[in-house]
């Protein structure tokens, strides 16, 4: 199947990964587990700072739906976008199973901004600027997409010694939740890079907290440890 992206700001090789797996998007027990896991977390803590429920939504880089799906139960009209043609396949299909209303569309988040320019109250890319070769310029898009005044979310891994052991050593290798070589050190985004990013496109920022998982309990949490997994809530002005 042919991944042909016509923006730059994508790495075939990223998107050849997903769409390798989708099939087992919604198997909570697959590679997609994490995701599963912590979508009740990043959810409310969109929904309590964003007020989902009536606004409209993008979700950039929206894989097979989970977090495009959930918004959509809270009462959002919600459009998930992504390259990889497979993800949005079952993205589709799954909306039979859940009988949501959710728009799937195969495009880039820059390619959108000009089709669409401040179209939604509500951004959110999660899990997704680490693979992308151009962060930046996935979260001026954002921000172009975006009305005055409207909220994106940003998740991504830090990048330090600790991100390294917990991210990759420990979630590919020792523990098994995810396939190794799914995420590359060299691509992760420190909280004050991506900040940076953020205030050039216009975006102040609002919020940030951390998602750690503790491999004991097996359970995630939000909090204010953000030295591996965090979310940055910024405003456009
Ligand atoms: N945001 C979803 C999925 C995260 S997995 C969630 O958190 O549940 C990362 C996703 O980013 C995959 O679906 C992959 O296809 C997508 N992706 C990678 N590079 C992309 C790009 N340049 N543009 C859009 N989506 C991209």
């Amino acid at each position: 199947m042919s991944e042909e992206p016509r923006n730059a700001n994508v790495d075939p090789a990223e998107l050849a990964k997903f769409s390798a797996l989708a099939h087992r998007w919604w198997d909570p027990a697959s590679e997609f587990r994490p995701l599963h896991e912590i979508n009740p977390l990043r959810l409310g803590w969109i929904d309590e700072r964003a007020a989902l429920a009536g606004k409209r939504v993008l979700d950039v880089g929206c894989g097979g739906g989970i977090l495009a799906e959930a918004m959509a139960r809270r009462g959002a009209q919600v459009t998930g976008i992504d390259l990889s043609e497979r993800a949005l396949k079952v993205a589709g299909l799954h909306l039979i199973e859940s009988r949501l209303a959710v728009e799937y569309e195969k495009i880039a988040a820059e390619d959108l901004a000009v089709r669409e320019p401040a179209g939604f109250d509500v951004v959110t890319c999660m899990e997704m600027l680490e693979h992308v070769p151009d962060p930046a310029s996935t979260v001026r898009a954002c921000a172009a997409l975006l009305k005055p005044g409207g909220h994106a979310f940003f998740a991504t891994i830090n990048r330090n010694p600790k991100s390294y052991l917990f991210a990759i050593v420990g979630a590919e290798y020792v523990l098994k939740l995810l396939p190794k070589g799914t995420h590359d050190y060299a691509h992760f985004i420190k909280p004050s890079e991506l900040s940076s990013f953020c205030r050039d496109a216009g975006l102040a920022p609002e919020g940030l907290i951390g998602m750690t998982y503790n491999p004991l309990t097996k359970i995630y949490s939000l909090g204010r440890d953000t030295d591996v997994n965090y979310i940055l809530h910024v405003r456009k002005e």
